[in-house]
């Protein structure tokens, strides 16, 4: 009835006469949609459904592609809990910052930058602050890919634990390169080649095993070989020839945003192409603002800032959400209008994107497989046990896989969380439970993302469901 500017009663009477018989709070699907829109001379367009490498792409336009220039890596620390990623990415500030900067003065904006000596040329390396595979798919869920790089932090003394599979399946999920940074070197009971049997498990096989991934011993509290996880972050960078045209205007994402009594709302951005000046009018998400001041990570107020430099930014008119992303406009007009039509959009997204999830069910997926459309099925599994796990994994390698792939994000023992709720819907994954609950926050969290979270008890039905939709023949549940 919003969007459609009508009241909802002419609704309710239109889809009576239809032979519907809809109540107020009722959710309609498609096709009832369309037959309503109809009626008041609307056409509904289904989403275009995004995916990742043309998210990349809408950093990049065409127009830049003989322009661009190197860029720094955007690193992310992930890791099991207590196995020192607060730790490591203090020690690598410390001794990287303290080195040049007087009196080593830092300023937490959500990024650091650090240089390094790599190939005979100081080059950077930019970490967000905020550790945890829960941020870095909370930020991909809102549309945000900022991390280039995944640093995978695992404690040598106690190997592989759950948060550590989580870390991979996200990393993975969001198809970023992952380095492996064996931690806690230092200790007597440190078996580092125990971890790296155990990554082995979950496909990351070390370099000097024949596979081709990299794993650096380190101790964070020592500060010992962090140069060494450093240049590799640097090889990998080279590799993924990371880059962006410095010579327009900005464009990025919010890292964080709060509000200061004194100063207003301070946004911390990261700009990912072009080049951010003092002065620039930007839209962040539906905020509208002119840069009045920038801050570097150091605390030095900047005229500028190049692709991968974050920066805190005055100026804005509200407080922006983190992993929007902003965009600087040349024409202030322009900028106001579009942050007036975005504000207007925010309010009609619920809808938009509980219609754009709906595609993300077993059910709709069944149906696009029937039209020969669905090509991936992909799924996050928690049950009870390992065991369960296993038995269900195993038998899902059965399923004759030609037409349909099916891609398991992750497979871990558990309660259905909110962070695999993000996972899901930062993928468009569905999540199956078996034997299993979902914690609070979790239900909600799917049902306001449209993420469809199924349980089951019995491991045959599970099977079926996902057979069936691969084949294109699971029944719309009523
Ligand atoms: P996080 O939860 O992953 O951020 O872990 P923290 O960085 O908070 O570290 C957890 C604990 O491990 C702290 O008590 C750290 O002092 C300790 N720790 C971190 N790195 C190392 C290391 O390299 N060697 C040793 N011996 N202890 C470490």
């Amino acid at each position: 009835a919003d969007l459609l500017v009508t009241p909802e009663t002419d609704i309710i009477r239109t889809l009576f006469f239809k032979g519907i018989m809809a109540n107020i709070t009722q959710t309609l699907d498609l096709p009832t949609i369309e037959l309503v829109a109809k009626e008041f001379g609307v056409t509904i367009e289904k989403p275009e459904q995004v995916s990742k490498a043309t998210k990349v792409m809408e950093v990049l336009d065409l127009s830049d592609m003989d322009r661009l220039k190197r860029r720094p890596p955007v690193v992310t620390v992930m890791g099991h809990v207590d196995h020192g990623k607060t730790t490591l990415l203090d020690s690598i500030r410390k001794t990287k910052v303290a080195q040049g900067e007087a009196g080593g003065i830092t300023q937490h904006i959500g990024a650091y930058h650090v240089d390094v000596e790599h190939g005979g040329l100081v080059q950077q390396v930019v970490f967000l602050d905020t550790p945890g595979h829960e941020a870095f798919t909370a930020m991909r869920a809102r549309g945000a890919r900022v991390t280039d790089i995944a640093i995978l932090v695992v404690a040598a003394d106690d190997g592989v634990r759950p948060q550590t599979i989580e870390a991979i399946s996200h990393a993975k999920a969001a198809k970023v390169p992952i380095i492996v940074a064996i931690n806690k070197v230092d200790k007597e009971d440190a078996n580092p080649d125990r971890v790296k049997q155990e990554l082995m498990e979950h496909g990351l096989v070390p370099e000097e095993w024949g596979g081709d991934a990299i794993m650096v011993p380190v101790s964070a509290i020592k500060g010992e070989n962090l140069d060494t996880l450093l240049e590799m972050i640097l090889l990998v960078s080279e590799v993924e020839e990371l880059s962006a045209n410095p010579d327009r205007a900005a464009k990025g994402t919010i890292i964080e945003a709060h509000l200061d009594k004194a100063r207003g709302p301070v946004a911390s951005l990261l700009v990912q192409n072009g080049t951010l000046k003092v002065g620039d009018v930007l839209v962040a998400g539906s905020v509208f603002g002119k840069v009045r001041a920038m801050i570097d990570d150091q605390g030095n107020r900047v005229d500028s800032a190049a692709p991968s430099v974050p920066v805190e930014i005055l100026g804005l008119s509200n407080v922006p959400a983190a992993g929007h992303e902003f965009e600087v406009f040349l024409d202030e007009k322009e900028a106001r209008s579009v942050a007036i039509t975005r504000t207007m959009e925010q309010r009609t997204s619920r809808l938009q994107q509980a219609l754009a999830s709906r595609r993300v069910t077993l059910t709709s997926m069944s149906a696009q497989a029937q039209e020969g459309e669905l090509k991936e099925l992909n799924l996050l599994l928690k049950a009870d046990v390992q065991g369960s796990l296993e038995a269900i994994l195993g038998s899902l390698d059965q399923l004759p896989q030609k037409e349909v792939q099916l891609r398991t994000l992750l497979a871990a023992p558990g309660e259905i969380s909110e962070t695999d709720v993000d996972l899901a819907a930062a993928s468009g994954a569905v999540i199956l439970g078996f034997n299993t609950t979902l914690a609070s926050g979790a239900k909600r969290a799917a049902d306001e993302a449209g993420v469809d979270v199924r349980e089951y008890d019995i491991i045959y039905k599970l099977l079926e469901d996902v057979q069936g939709a691969m084949e294109g023949l699971l029944e719309p549940e009523m």
